[in-house]
């Protein structure tokens, strides 16, 4: 490889030898029984008769060797971010692992491992020796930081605090320990300035990761003005909505607080007093190929990936939503959504006929609502007031997810049929369900 240093030959040389450790066993070694390789040792431990103890002690060797290595790079890293490597190639350093294949959680933990072996000798030498694991490493570093938010600690008791953590077993021992040890010391202080950790915003964190099914995942941890705020932003959207037929709304709790975050998420996209990024106001982007071989032709979101065809019909019924669609070589087709989404002229109109989610007992304001077609766009349906419905998101997702059909009755308003029903229910139709069919084209 061009460039490369004797430090990179140094650690090549001690990989190359590792991969020849677990390189497959030859038959004569299989035979002898007595190489010391590694490799030797996994063939054996197939066989009846192999040793636990030697197994297990291998495991704890190779987790050691493990250790060593992710403490070697968390250091490679803090001195790449020293020397200005991100600045020069415009990247933050867990872009830049990202980049060469380290998963985002890893990319992150590594940087913050790296800082955390600088400020703590003990994570430091435990990194080194390979006694300590990066989970835990990072849960040490961020304890120490997490306790010195709440009480200002001076060097030595950092160093102190961190040898006191590296006591527990587990890195949730070490987080429940840290914050036992946050809140001891916060009551002890006699400053009488100190916030309070309830009141204190420097203590407000928020996680935004993706697991194994493509979800969005998050926790939150805010102060108490911060919480009310989101508290209040979030109650009025929480409200229970009955069913058609009367019935109790089926979501929980949790269900109808998620929804309402959504909802506001929508709420502040859709509007133009919004903070640009990069000289854009953000959006959601959707990537629509439209050719291409099959398995190609999937469409994805920017931020969370891969999506199916409801999503893709939800989301191009959203103002919220630029979709750029790209032809088998991503190049783009149609970046335009003029002719997508409804015009301000005729939200206005349709506000006015629907007042709001037209679904059957839903009634939900204007301004929760997507302007949805009831011909899909895709599939050329216009877009004009005799085409759109008024939904709020709940119902709308229902509307592409599910079996229900929305169609335009000769009054002038959209008719609703029920999956598995042939017996159309008008628009804001609650408790008594029409018998009156023939309205509906
Ligand atoms: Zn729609
Ligand atoms: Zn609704």
């Amino acid at each position: 490889m061009e460039g490369e240093t004797m430090f990179a030959l140094t650690v090549r040389d001690f990989a190359d030898h590792l991969v020849d450790e677990v390189a497959a066993a030859t038959t004569a070694e299989v035979e002898s029984g007595d190489s010391p390789r590694l490799a030797c040792l996994l063939d054996r431990a197939s066989r009846v008769g192999c040793d636990d103890a030697e197994i297990l002690s291998a495991i704890v060797e190779v987790a050691r060797a493990q250790n060593v290595l992710a403490g070697a790079q968390a250091l490679l890293v803090r001195v790449a971010d020293r020397v200005g490597i991100p600045v020069r190639k415009r990247l933050s350093m867990p872009s830049l692992l990202m980049e060469i294949g380290v998963a985002p959680a890893v990319a992150h933990r590594t940087v913050r491992n790296g800082r955390h072996a600088e400020r703590l000798d003990s994570v430091a030498r435990g990194m080194r020796d390979g006694y300590l694991s990066p989970e835990m490493a990072d849960e040490v570093g961020r304890g120490v930081a997490a306790v010195d938010k709440r009480a200002p600690l001076d060097n030595p008791e950092k160093q102190t605090l961190a040898r006191k953590l590296l006591l527990n077993s587990t890195p949730g021992e070490v987080k429940a320990a840290a914050k036992a040890e946050g809140i001891r010391l916060a009551a002890e202080s006699d400053d009488p300035e100190a916030i309070p950790a309830s009141e204190n915003s420097e203590l407000n964190e928020m996680t935004l990761t993706s697991d194994d099914e493509g979800r969005t995942v998050s926790s939150i941890s805010l102060d108490a003005l911060t919480g009310e705020e989101l508290s209040a932003a979030l109650d009025p959207l929480m409200r229970p909505v009955p069913q058609p037929d009367g019935s109790r709304d089926p979501r929980s709790t949790a269900q109808r607080r998620a929804d309402a975050l959504g909802q506001i998420v929508r709420t502040y996209l859709a509007g133009s007093e919004r903070p640009t990024s990069g000289g854009v106001l953000p959006h959601v982007s959707l990537i629509v190929p439209t050719t291409g071989t099959p398995g190609d032709g999937v469409a994805r979101l920017g931020f969370t990936g891969p999506v199916g065809s409801a999503t893709v019909g939800l989301a191009l019924c959203s103002s919220a939503v630029s979709a750029v669609v790209v032809d088998g070589e991503g190049v783009p087709l149609d970046v335009g959504r003029e002719h997508r989404l409804m015009t301000p002229g005729i939200r206005k109109a349709l506000a006015a006929r629907d007042c709001g989610c037209a679904f059957p007992g839903c009634g939900r304001p204007v301004s929760w609502t997507d302007a949805h077609h009831i011909v899909p766009w895709s599939e050329g349906g216009d877009t004009s007031v005799g085409n759109g419905v008024l939904l709020c998101r709940m119902h709308h997702t229902l509307v592409h997810n599910s079996e229900w059909q929305v169609v335009p009755g000769d009054d002038g308003h959209p008719w609703f049929i029920e999956p598995g029903s042939s017996q159309p229910i008008r628009s804001h139709a609650r408790r008594t369900l029409t018998s009156h069919t023939d309205a509906a084209a």
